[in-house]
């Protein structure tokens, strides 16, 4: 496999550096860097950063697949592009793309079932994360199983009248909207009663709690809605139809959470970890257990790379990707998962220290890490749950006995 890239590639890339050194400088500040980027939490989204985007937009490098009457920058498909651009933007650390419940999930979620006045009011100040989202799904009850929630929404002159609770809702506490799943038709089957709605979060009778997670921030939140009134025309897709709406979400924030670049600056920090934690007083990177683990780790997140790339590829041609593409999520969150695992071996007893710590190795980011990575084998479809979805939908075996 040649992974070089040609002259013209090349020339490409020159193109974006220097559009990157005119317009960000080489120390243009730092950009978010950090896990909490796949919330959309840290991401820069001041005067400054907002400016570079649009700029970034207009040259085509931001945003390629959002056509250009919503805020984006049509371009035609070209992974290799994409990697160079995100290549260089990550090199200069200059605002990218927002990554998050809004841009990764809810814009391609529009752009395949919105109205055109959706997608008009929304998109543009999604992409520049001045419209920040979070997603309405889990209740109390139905996770896994999600098509037995129970919120409800009845029509009342020209608004649904909302009623019920939502959980583990991420970020909600700093959402200007949320997109959720409401049953609207009690009287069908499950799947069928489903609506998928665009609910502004100022609304009355929305009260957003916090829940304290085990990193001992609150990002997660209950969100009770009482008699929340929402405009008619605030469904996406038709009335009853929020399942296959919902679906579209699911498989992009599946994506999102199965991307390797996160899994690799965290394999990266592990390595620099190895080399300047000592371990029987050698540098642990020189024991042979730790680099036999580290090696085996570097295989498998290359592998994720290479399949990342391998799914670009199939997209630009139009291929459906099938199995291909189901075994993303759960592959990358195994590894992040190990990866994090063989970080807290090497930090030993001080990898417990909190978060912030500054005696903690890396300031205690890696038991962030270890923490986080146990939430993602959860978020948007359990480990379990993506197996059987792998054996049934790509493997062709019978179903779940559960169902
Ligand atoms: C970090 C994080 C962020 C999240 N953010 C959001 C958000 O923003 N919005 C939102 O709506 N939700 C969010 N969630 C909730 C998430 O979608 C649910 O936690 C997830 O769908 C699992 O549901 P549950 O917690 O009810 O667990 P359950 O469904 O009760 O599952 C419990 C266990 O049983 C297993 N299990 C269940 N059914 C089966 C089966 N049929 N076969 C085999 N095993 C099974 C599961 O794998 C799991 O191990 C988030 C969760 C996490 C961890």
């Amino acid at each position: 496999m040649n992974l070089t890239y040609s002259a013209e590639y090349e020339r490409f890339r020159t193109d974006v550096r220097r559009f990157l050194a005119e317009h960000w400088g080489e120390s243009g500040g730092a950009a978010a860097d950090t896990i909490a980027d796949l919330t959309g939490a840290s991401v820069r989204t001041d005067a400054r950063a907002t400016a570079f985007r649009l700029l970034a937009i207009e040259r085509g490098y931001l945003y390629r697949h959002v056509p250009r009457r919503y805020g984006g920058a049509e371009q035609p498909p070209d992974p290799l592009k994409s990697a160079i651009i995100a290549e260089e933007f990550r090199r200069a650390r200059a605002p990218f793309e927002i990554v998050g419940q809004g841009p990764s999930m809810l814009v391609p979620t529009l752009l395949e079932h919105g109205t055109e006045a959706q997608k008009d009011r929304f998109i543009r100040d999604t992409l520049l994360g001045t419209v920040r989202w979070c997603q309405g799904y889990s209740e109390p009850g139905a996770g896994s199983d999600l098509a037995s929630l129970r919120t409800r929404a009845v029509l009342d002159g020209g608004h649904w009248v909302v009623n019920g609770q939502k959980i583990w809702t991420s970020n909600a506490q700093d959402a200007d909207w949320m997109f959720a799943l409401v049953r609207t038709e009690p009287e069908k089957p499950r799947h069928d009663g489903l609506s998928y709605f665009l609910i502004d979060m100022n609304t009355p009778g929305i009260d957003v709690r916090p829940l304290r997670q085990m990193t001992g921030d609150a990002d997660f939140n209950e969100v009770f809605l009482e008699n929340v009134r929402v405009p008619e025309d605030s469904v996406v897709g038709r009335r009853g139809q929020g399942w296959v709406v919902s679906r579209s979400t699911l498989k992009h924030e599946r994506a999102l959470i199965g991307g390797a670049h996160l899994t690799r600056r965290t394999f990266d920090g592990l390595v620099m970890l190895a080399q300047a934690l000592e371990r029987d007083g050698r540098p642990a990177i020189q024991d042979p257990v730790i680099r036999n683990r580290l090696v085996e780790l570097e295989a498998r997140l290359v592998a994720a790379e290479h399949h990342g790339h391998r799914l670009l590829t199939m997209s630009a041609r139009g291929t459906e990707a099938g199995l291909a593409s189901l075994v993303t999520k759960l592959y990358s969150t195994v590894l992040g998962y190990d990866i994090a695992k063989l970080a807290m071996d090497v930090a030993g007893d001080r990898g417990l220290l909190a978060p912030g710590e500054a005696s903690a190795p890396a300031m205690g980011m890696f038991g962030l890490a270890y923490m986080w990575s146990l939430g993602v084998l959860i978020a948007g479809g359990a480990a379990n749950i993506q197996r059987n979805i792998i054996a049934e939908r790509g493997l062709g075996l019978p179903r779940d006995s559960r169902k």
